[in-house]
């Protein structure tokens, strides 16, 4: 039976992209070699790392004054290394608290200088993204979390701000087609939207570098990454490819469509949740995700019983963050309407059964 791949991350990854990652492990190029056991030095490697850079620039329609880096450490080690990198001790910068994620990052930053946390919808159990705050033009950067996975909210618009807007986009990157240059710095975990678990792009504007004067170690320096285009050490060689593979298809496919698929699936899918007597949406309608889709059983003691119905129909990965409960449903790029279709038929299922 066919599995319809629902989990937050790692998650769904395009069919034909496993099947090249799997011909690559077993003949990378034609090399007669597997990628996993040749050097990050080789040629037809480094023509990979080029290939992402140049297709992550020209996605995203990146300029030259962009550094483009892929980096290990998960989007978790991007919550100390953009504080260490841009923010003097005695310097401030911004962070709006959206979620789980957002919370991690500020406690991060506070390593590092003055950490004025602008807006939180923290009491109200993240359930929006926070609007009316003004920001302050001495900051060094604003820091908000583009997409929050576990609560499922998502930005549809961008704060007003003269000073660098930095953001975590792990969770919605090439999901839609945006206005990248509104960013100076823009970080992402590849397991999410656009790979497999290992990578972390980091975008960011050359000029951001060099203005703290602490001493770091090389590793968590942006510039040593820079200088060496990504080979300062050994990069994550396979979720490298893994990413390269991805971004092919999202060229292929093309990011409006995908976007529109995008919003296509999370709108049926929503208005399901708003239609079903047993369900409700936890997060305000104009802050709802494309790509997380939080939602609660209004009995909740029916919880397992409409997660065994999921599993009988090759529903996965519905379970709700551990720390929130009830259920999500994550539609990345990979996942077709078709999935939504099985779920939203499993939803109506349980309504005949048990409203
Ligand atoms: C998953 C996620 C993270 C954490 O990523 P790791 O790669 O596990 O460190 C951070 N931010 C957001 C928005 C995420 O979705």
């Amino acid at each position: 039976m066919k599995k319809h791949n629902f989990y937050a991350g790692p998650a769904i990854l395009p069919s034909i992209v496993l099947e090249q990652a799997a011909e690559g492990i077993k003949d990378f190029a034609n090399m007669g070699l597997s990628i996993l056991e040749i050097s990050h030095r080789s040629k037809p490697f480094e023509a990979v790392m080029d290939e992402v850079q140049a297709l992550t620039r020209e996605l995203m329609g990146l300029g030259d004054e962009y550094a483009v880096l892929l980096l290990s450490g998960g989007a978790s080690s991007q919550f100390y290394m953009v504080p260490m990198n841009l923010l003097n001790e005695s310097e401030k910068a911004c962070y709006v608290n959206t979620g789980v994620w957002s919370t991690g990052a500020i406690k991060e930053a506070k390593l590092f200088g003055q950490i004025d946390v602008l807006a939180s919808s923290e009491t109200d159990h993240f359930n929006h993204i926070p609007k009316n705050y003004q920001v302050p033009s001495d900051a060094s950067y604003l820091h908000i979390t583009s997409n929050n996975t576990i609560y499922g909210s998502q930005y549809h618009w961008w704060p007003q701000t003269q000073i660098p807007l930095v953001c975590d986009m792990s969770s919605d990157i090439l999901s839609r087609q945006l206005d990248f240059s509104k960013f100076s710095l823009i970080y992402a975990g590849a397991q999410k939207n656009m790979g497999a678990a290992g990578v972390t792009l980091v975008i960011v504007k050359k000029s951001m570098l060099g203005r703290v004067s602490r001493k770091m170690p090389s590793m968590l320096d942006y510039r040593s990454h820079l200088e060496k285009g990504s080979m300062y050490n050994t990069p994550p060689v396979f979720p490298i490819f893994v990413t390269l593979l991805t971004l092919r298809w999202i060229k292929q496919t093309g990011l409006s469509t995908l976007e529109a698929r995008n919003k296509k699936k999370s709108e049926s899918l929503y208005a399901e949740i708003d239609r079903n007597s047993c369900f409700y949406g936890t997060v305000q309608k104009e802050d709802r995700s494309w790509m997380n889709v939080v939602f609660r059983a209004h009995k909740t003691e029916l919880e397992s019983a409409f997660l065994d119905l999921c599993k009988e129909a090759g529903c996965v990965g519905l379970s709700g963050h551990r720390s929130v409960g009830g259920f999500r449903a994550s539609l990345y790029n990979a996942l077709e309407q078709d999935s939504v279709d099985v779920l939203i038929a499993v939803m109506q299922e349980f309504e005949k059964k048990y409203a």
